[in-house]
């Protein structure tokens, strides 16, 4: 079978959908996606993300599996405890299809490397659990101009929001202030069900094919929250706050803030 062909044939399912089509699936295949975190939210992301034929995949994180992560980190199984995360996920991802280009990188994410790690690639999924990596990577593609698609999970919930760098507002809009370990404990801290973080990983694939493609409407200026507890699913309209310290109209942070000021940077989910 011609090459050509083969693709057709294993992305019909893809192409097949309207606001897909054959045109978006070429655009899929000519795009990259920096995946930082290969944890919770980084698994199901990278698994669909490979799946859906995208070209070039590049994947960031400094830690090693462990035991604690195989509730939720669908990547890893028992065999790979004690492996780096980066090393095992570039093997599952040309696992699923040997054309995509993979980077991996195992470090953490710092104001020194983060514009070198972002750099050439169209979009960013944070799959971080810090709010500091968090916000340290919102100031990075903002100010770099490469769209962010954002999740935090804790619990049985969660919120997602795409952040497009000149369309609409950014994390620090929404979070004005880096909340407090007290408000917001990490999932090492307060625990996360497995499924959830499956749940958000995939709506950040689904909101980076749909960015990529076109299709339809992201979460763009908007924040979409799910309690699956009491399935309480709400989208709420954030509005771009003119004063935002990045991407407001006098925007006083120019570049990512040192580790000191973000605190400890880690990336694992
Ligand atoms: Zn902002």
């Amino acid at each position: 079978m011609q090459r050509e062909e083969k693709e057709i044939l294993r992305f019909s399912r893809n192409i097949l959908v309207r606001e897909i089509g054959p045109a978006g699936q070429r655009k899929l295949r000519s795009s990259s996606v920096l995946v930082v975190g290969a944890g919770g939210l980084g698994s199901p992301a990278l698994y669909y993300l490979a799946s859906a034929g995208v070209g070039r995949l590049g994947i960031v994180d400094y830690d090693r599996v462990d035991l604690t992560n195989l509730n939720r980190q669908i990547l890893f199984t028992e065999r790979d405890t004690g492996r780096d995360k980066v090393s095992v996920a570039a093997e599952r991802v040309r696992a699923i299809d040997s054309s995509i280009e993979v980077d991996a990188w195992k470090e953490k994410v710092t104001a020194e490397n983060v514009f070198s790690l972002i750099e050439g690639f169209d979009i960013v999924v944070d799959g971080t659990d810090s709010f500091e990596t968090k916000f340290l990577l919102n100031d990075a593609c903002v100010i770099a101009g490469i769209p962010l698609s954002h999740a935090g999970i804790l619990r049985f919930g969660g919120q997602a929001m795409s952040i497009v760098p000149g369309e609409g507002p950014c994390l620090r809009c929404l979070l004005p202030q880096i909340p407090s370990r007290k408000d917001a404990p990490t999932c090492s801290e307060a625990g996360i069900v497995g499924s959830v973080a499956g749940i958000f990983g995939s709506i950040q694939a689904t909101e980076v094919i749909k960015f990529l493609t076109g299709a339809g409407t992201t979460l763009t200026g908007r924040v979409l929250s799910i309690d699956t507890l009491h399935w309480t699913i709400q989208t709420l309209q954030v509005e771009r706050n003119v004063q935002c310290p990045v991407c407001g109209e006098d925007p006083v942070i120019r570049k990512p803030l040192s580790a000191e000021n973000y605190g400890e940077i880690c990336a694992e989910r």
